[in-house]
């Protein structure tokens, strides 16, 4: 199997046109937007048009975010979230969440939770349950069974066997994969010039995926998964016509991270923050990034000083890449999107890099009466995490961006 460099790399300028989406308009941002609301990562679409109804209804704000988050949670296919979720570099899947509460100005937290699947709803508890706001690890499990959530395995055999590829491709100096009897092990070659080395790499991975079992139609995905471990989560805030806010975030966090890693979505401030008197924000990408710029509380606070939406937004994503004086070889391997709603319904989906690649841009879904999913406004073209790994920067990967003048 032939290995295009289109497979892999992303650098292509994505065309919302040509993929038939809109695209944000930076005006929508400072007008005041529709009440009822609601914004997600694109991963709750198809959850948002019944919690919307929900919320339509009368439903509590912060209870229609979580129908939403819960969708990808329950899904075994979506390996960035609660069942299936990819697993730590142990094989172990850890789940983190919080939510935020408007109306009653009340917060909960899980991280680092394993044998739960819908710690978002567990860490709502924390916040009804209990005088504390985050709890961690055994505890956490331990009071999700005090709650009623059933213990239960969360790695599905597709998970499993992407992680014991990973597994695998890492593993040159231990006794992990197959060895030295495998009457198809053939003496590694370091004399082969860096780009067939890769297409070398590749095809062994893809033909070692299929030997794990792998699907035939997610092998490629599954080798993407062990050279570009993902980050994946879901983020939803909720705005009813009364102006009653909420916002939570759930997810498996980073794939093959150490176990015991929390990443930012638990983090109240970080992954998730919710002002009744303001509005609300969230986040997905890397967490590590957004927990040294407070992205959701960051956002919060510009927006309670009168920036729009989109600025606000834009302002966190600035925060970060100062983080790296502006260095492009570091920025080019973390990606970060905010999905922002304020409290009069404007809205803004904000990301780091335009997306994951030509046909599968950041997208943030909003629903306030049409469900739809909008492609972000994005700091810098291109995507993230190139890949064979270039020693230069790629001329695409500019530095220029107009939210940075
Ligand atoms: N932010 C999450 C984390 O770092 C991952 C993600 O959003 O994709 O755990």
């Amino acid at each position: 199997m032939a290995f295009s460099r289109r497979d892999f790399i992303q650098t292509a300028i994505v065309s919302s046109v040509a993929l038939g989406l809109p695209a944000q308009e930076k005006s929508a941002s400072t007008l005041p937007g529709k009440r009822p609301i609601m914004v997600c990562a694109n991963n709750g679409y198809d959850y948002l048009d019944s919690a919307f109804q929900f919320l339509k209804q009368g439903g509590d704000t912060l209870d229609a975010a979580l129908r939403v988050v819960k969708g990808p949670e329950d899904d075994p296919n979506d390996d960035s979230v609660g069942l299936g979720g990819l697993p730590n570099e142990e094989g172990v899947v850890e789940l983190d969440a919080c939510c935020m509460h408007g109306p009653t100005r009340r917060a909960g937290s899980v991280g680092g939770v394993r044998n739960i699947k819908n710690v978002s709803l567990v860490s709502k508890a924390v916040m009804e349950h209990t005088g504390h706001v985050m709890l961690v690890g055994e505890g956490a499990e331990r009071f999700a069974v005090a709650m009623g959530h059933p213990r239960e395995n969360l790695l599905t055999d597709r998970s499993r066997k992407i992680w014991l590829l990973w597994k695998e491709y890492h593993s040159s100096n231990d006794w992990w994969g197959p060895g030295l009897a495998d009457p198809h092990w053939k003496a590694p070659s370091d004399a082969l010039p860096h780009a067939d080395l890769m297409q070398d790499r590749m095809r062994k991975l893809h033909q070692r995926a299929g030997e794990l079992g792998i699907e035939p139609e997610f092998r490629l995905a599954a080798v993407r998964r062990v050279l570009f471990p993902p980050t994946g989560t879901i983020h939803c805030s909720a705005l009813n016509d009364k102006g009653e806010i909420s916002g939570c975030t759930t997810t498996s966090g980073l794939a093959y991270k150490l176990p015991g890693r929390v990443g930012d979505s638990p983090i109240i401030g970080a992954g998730c923050y919710t002002d009744q008197d303001v509005g609300s924000a969230g986040a997905t990408g890397s967490g590590e990034e957004n927990i040294k710029v407070a992205g959701a509380h960051t956002i919060v606070e510009n927006m309670r000083h009168g920036m729009s939406p989109l600025d606000a937004g834009m302002d966190a994503l600035k925060r970060i890449v100062r983080n790296y004086n502006g260095d492009m070889n570091r920025i080019r391997f973390m990606d970060m999107t905010y999905y922002v709603l304020r409290k009069d319904g404007a809205y803004a989906g904000v990301s780091l890099w335009q997306g994951y690649s030509a046909t599968n841009p950041h997208k943030i879904a909003v629903h306030d009466g049409t469900l739809r999913a909008e492609i972000t406004v994005a700091m810098f073209k291109g995507s993230s995490q190139e890949f064979p790994l270039m020693r230069d920067i790629p001329p695409e990967l500019s530095k220029d961006s107009e939210y940075l003048k």
